[in-house]
Parts: structure tokens; sequence; C-alpha cells
């Protein structure tokens, strides 16, 4: 699907919802008989039990009580997979502002909280987050992400504090400690929070930004540049506490797995629970 307007009928949406969940054969979960589709009334018919099944309320699903058709919810998930601004998906999809945010924040809480152990060669980095209605304070995001040759890089985030606060030696080397293998070269800039690495097991390489060497770290910087652009789509660039941390929780699963971000089946796929 490179674009919305591949996205299939709801008719055939709603089909992939019921195929996920009750297998491409549609087995009735009790009788493991085959279900007849009404789609006029949007139910599942079990003609041996004589009960109907939805995909959508099945066994606690994620998807109870969904309002909008099934193909708007391959939508929002297309444009929210796709990191479209708030304002395009409202347009796009048709929905309210109040739909959108709730439909995102649905999503994010599906996510696996992927806070990997990384190891090999790490770099590591801080950058600034505004802070809704605050002139100075600013969260200090850290972020660690591998740079193995040959391998998908993998990456952690996390919020370490304000602007007094977040760049403290004690809270990046608990960062590190927490996220990356003992015996890891850590490459990070000649901030001073970073100078004791190696006397808690790492091994330790700087480069001066102030001189312009960024070629170092650039695996970093890249991600603070495609999470502020992401950020600014959805926030306008200032961000709430818990924005953010939804943020880096998604951020991490767009790196560390992929695959949940590819298409609206592939994420249905791995979040409904199939009976
Ligand atoms: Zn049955």
């Amino acid at each position: 699907m490179s674009n919305l307007t591949k996205i299939p009928s709801n008719k055939k949406c709603w089909q992939y919802l019921n195929n996920i969940v009750f297998t491409d054969e549609l087995s009735c979960p009790v009788c493991s008989s085959q279900l007849q589709e009404n789609y006029l009334r949007r139910y599942l018919w079990c003609r041996i039990c004589r009960k109907k099944y939805r995909a959508t309320s099945y066994k606690g699903s994620w998807l109870y009580g969904m309002k909008i058709s099934p193909r708007q919810l391959f939508c929002l998930l297309w444009c929210w997979q796709k990191k479209k601004s708030t304002e395009a998906i409202i347009t796009a999809v048709g929905v309210s502002y109040p739909t959108v945010t709730r439909w995102l924040t649905r999503f994010r809480d599906q996510l696996p909280d992927t806070t990997p152990l990384l190891e090999g060669i790490v770099k590591a980095d801080e950058s600034y987050f505004s802070k809704l209605r605050s002139k100075q304070n600013k969260y200090i995001l850290t972020g660690a992400v591998t740079d193995n040759i040959g391998e998908e890089p993998t990456l952690a985030l996390r919020i370490t504090g304000d602007h007094q606060t977040g760049r403290k030696q004690e809270v990046l080397e608990s960062f590190i400690e927490d996220t990356v293998t003992p015996g890891s070269l850590v490459v990070t800039d000649k901030w001073y929070g970073y100078q004791d690495l190696p006397l808690i097991g790492y091994y330790h390489q700087s480069h001066n930004h102030s001189k312009g060497d960024y070629s170092q770290t650039n695996r970093i910087e890249g991600v603070w540049s495609v999470l502020k652009r992401h950020s600014r789509k959805l926030y306008g660039g200032r961000i709430l506490t818990h924005q953010l941390e939804d943020l880096c929780i998604e951020w991490m699963a767009r790196v560390n797995r992929k695959e949940l971000f590819k298409s609206p089946i592939e994420f249905l796929t791995y979040t409904l629970v199939p009976f």
C-alpha cells in the first residue's frame, strides 16, 4: 500500500479483520465449523452454536467498542505508520481531531516495550525537546543506538530530566548501564558526563562536536532529526510529558520492531489476539 487510495474497500478491510481473528478458514472458536459472513449486519454466524461473532469484540480485543468503519481503521493505521501529521489524517480519513488523537493513543498502547540491551558499537547523545507552555524548561532526551556493520540498528531512548538535571553524569551513566551491555564501545561527544564510562565497564571514545566533528555520532544525530520532525508534525514542536514518553516508546518500536509499521494488516496481526 503506497498511498491511501490503495487501501481496500470497507468490506475487504472487514474481512481482513475476520481472517486475523478467526483464521483464514473463519473457524468458529467453539466448534471449529466454518462461520458464515453477514457483511450487511457486520457479524459472523455459527450455524451449529447459533451464535454471532465479531472480530472487534472478541475476547477483550483492543478494538472493542470501535465506532469507526473497518476501512477508516485501516486508513488511520496507515497514516500513523507513515507519520502523517494530525491535520493530514483528519482530512484524509474524515474524522475529528479527538478521534485521531484517541486512535493514535490506542495504537501506541498496543506497542510492546522494546527497551533493548545494546551491544557492540553504541553511539550515545542527548537532545532538547520543548515543553508545552514553558519558555525555558526543556526535556532532555538521551538516546543510544547501535552501529554495527551488517546489522540493523537498535535504539534505546529515555527522558533523563529537564535542562538542569537531564545531562548530569549520574543520570547518563545509569541510562548507559541500563541499556548497554558492559564491554561495549560507547561513542559520545566530549561532554564530561560520559568521561568515567571506562570506570563502569565500557570502552569509551569521544569526539568534539564544537569542532564540527559529527561524523562519528551521526547515526544518533539522524535519530534526533527524524524524531523532532515527527514531534512537530504531531504536536507542533511543543510537547507534554506523557506525549513525549509515548513518543519514546513508539520510536523505539519504529526502530526495533520495524515489522509493526509495515502495513495495517501486519500491525493488526501482531496486536489482535487470535482465538
Ligand atoms: Zn460454533
